[in-house]
């Protein structure tokens, strides 16, 4: 697999943002990264998304930021196995991490990518949390709760997104909502948990919120600051 594959045309929005006022529709694809060792620069604050492939993790990462080319972005062939980086500012980031569960996905390949998503939850210091997307209908895979053991050994703040909660009638959901925080609170009390779809919009504000408060965590910019004295 290659390195940096970088977007030459990418203008990033100014910096630093002020709380609360960072715009999702402002993302811009920075570079795709095979590794933690050619990612960008491990500085600011990033976002990661993740989820079994087909969760909904790129209708999801199109309605935040309103732009179906971003997705696209990491749909292009050979892409897929990358880490996406978008810039919402020069120090603030979104990231798309590659999909799991794909069943034909050769055992080697499966170990690498457990190595790099482990070192990278455990070791990238600009990420402030994790945001994993599962089928509200098919919730907490084995490899869903893996990556939330991963992210709490790192005291890594997770969000769970129940996505296409339009597929299943309130109740339903209701239920699969407290279960599924009911379990998460077995791994630590760092988790979250939400009903989302993309196809209505429902819960798009309340992950907005989330995001926000991660990427303008006031200390960040504190420290920023205080090294400029
Ligand atoms: P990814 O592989 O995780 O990036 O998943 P996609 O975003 O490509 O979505 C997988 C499938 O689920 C596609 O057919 C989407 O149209 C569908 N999907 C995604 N989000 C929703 C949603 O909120 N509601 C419904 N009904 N379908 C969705």
């Amino acid at each position: 697999m290659t390195g940096i594959i970088n977007e030459q045309q990418s203008t990033t929005p100014e910096f630093p943002p002020k709380l609360g006022t960072i715009n999702f529709k402002q993302a811009v694809f920075l570079q795709s990264a095979s590794a933690l060792t050619n990612a960008p620069l491990d500085t600011g604050s990033e976002v990661a998304f993740a989820g079994r492939s087909n969760a909904g993790k790129s209708s999801a990462i199109n309605t935040l930021t309103g732009n179906r080319k971003l997705a696209r972005t990491s749909r292009t062939p050979g892409r897929t196995q990358l880490i996406n980086f978008f810039a919402l500012s020069e120090q603030q980031r979104l990231v798309d991490l590659p999909g799991y569960g794909y069943a034909k996905v050769p055992l080697k390949m499966k170990r690498e990518w457990n190595k790099h998503m482990e070192a990278y939850l455990q070791r990238r210091q600009s990420l402030r949390g994790l945001v994993l997307l599962m089928d509200v209908r098919h919730p907490l895979t084995d490899q869903d709760e893996q990556m939330v053991r991963w992210a709490a050994s790192a005291t890594m703040p997770v969000h769970v997104l129940l996505t296409k909660a339009d597929k299943l009638k309130r109740g339903p959901a209701k239920n699969t909502l407290l279960s599924v925080r009911a379990r998460l609170l077995e791994f630590g009390d760092t988790t979250s948990v939400q009903l989302f779809s993309s196809l209505k919009g429902d819960g798009l504000k309340e992950l907005e919120t989330l995001l926000r408060a991660w990427l303008t965590d006031a200390s960040v910019f504190d420290e920023a600051a205080d090294s400029d004295d």
